[in-house]
């Protein structure tokens, strides 16, 4: 699985490298050119450096997997594209396409995100809508690419905006979860707020504010179909734990209010950005060789939904809050 680091160094590499000759064939003098080979050399050494700190078996983690899953239809209207590891949704309007999420790097969205939408029979340029979840490099990296090649709009917490270009944000200090120094981040951004309904065509997507995870993370609700039978998607957006207790409690407090959100919607289908955390992955492999009218095994119901919340999420974090309630306590 080490081979799995070092394809994402290697990732970055290439897009570092990339987005270095690009510019190079713009070039009107070699001496701004080597200006921009040495930051560019920079910003690779100190992306190299940063995911070098990762402890290992982070790195040895279904995080980092690349392995890329075929591109899935999971409703009628909504589509999986990506890793094992992370992924984007790919909703269908009737005006145009609507991502949820980005992937690691612009190298992901041209490799695999394109590809990705192009075999599942759509138009990349038709991609209207970014919504990123949160402001880690596996959610956002790949957003600049849509923004700059097809002018998709892209839709964030202010928060998450300002976590990205923040240069003391406290993810910025974590191997892996800020790499907006690095990666090229979009220009600009549409800020949303909580309990907005973001819309496009016949479609739309309730998001609520839900700082734990990440400050800035976003949770969303939304209506999908299947053979002509209405479903509530609950898609919660940042689910491993933060380092401190404040963190942690936000964590909790979002996540109680989203399960209520998510309860009053009556929620039957729990999705999420990595795959391998929910059991998507073999999901997705039910529905690849099911036939036409078979059960879809995503349709779980509501109660599963919340024995995903209070059996999985909740015994967590608030193990994690004791623990480090505790730990406060013996420094004092
Ligand atoms: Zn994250």
């Amino acid at each position: 699985m080490k081979s799995t680091f070092l394809k994402s160094t290697a990732i970055l590499l290439i897009i570092t490298f990339s987005s270095c000759q690009n510019s190079t064939k713009n070039k009107e003098n070699t001496e701004n050119s080597n200006l921009e080979q040495s930051a560019s050399d920079t910003r690779t050494e100190k992306a190299q450096e940063r995911l070098e700190k990762v402890p290992k078996e982070m790195r040895n983690s279904d995080l980092f997997s690349t392995e890329i899953i075929k591109p899935t239809q999971l409703f009628d209207n909504v589509y999986y594209i990506g890793y094992v590891g992370v992924g984007v949704f790919l909703i269908n309007t009737a005006d145009g396409l609507i991502l949820i999420d980005s992937m690691w790097n612009q190298n992901d969205a041209e490799t695999v995100i394109v590809p990705g939408i192009k075999e599942l029979g759509f138009d990349p340029a038709q991609v209207k809508k970014i919504l990123i979840t949160h402001e880690h490099s596996d959610h956002y990296g790949g957003a600049r690419f849509f923004e700059k090649n097809y002018g998709s709009e892209v839709l964030m917490s202010k928060t998450a905006w300002e976590g990205l270009h923040s240069n003391d944000a406290e993810v910025l200090t974590d191997p892996f979860g800020n790499l907006s120094s690095e990666l090229e981040v979009p220009k600009k951004y549409t800020e949303v707020k909580n309990g907005e309904n973001i819309s496009l065509g016949d479609k739309s997507i309730t998001v609520y504010l839900t700082p734990g995870h990440a400050p800035g993370g976003l949770s969303l609700l939304f209506p999908v179909e299947e053979q002509g039978e209405k479903y509530t998607v609950a898609l919660w957006g940042g689910t491993g734990l933060p380092k401190t207790l404040a963190a942690n409690e936000n964590y909790l407090s979002s996540l109680k209010m989203f399960q209520d959100a998510a309860n009053n919607a009556e929620a039957d289908v729990n999705l999420s950005n990595h795959p391998f955390t929910i059991g998507l992955v073999k999901d997705m492999e039910t529905l690849r060789s099911n036939a036409p009218g078979d059960k879809n095994p995503l349709i779980k119901g509501n109660k599963n939904f919340n024995e995903y919340i209070d059996a999985k999420l909740k015994p967590k974090v608030l193990e994690k809050i004791q623990e480090l309630k505790s730990e406060k306590e013996k420094n004092n």
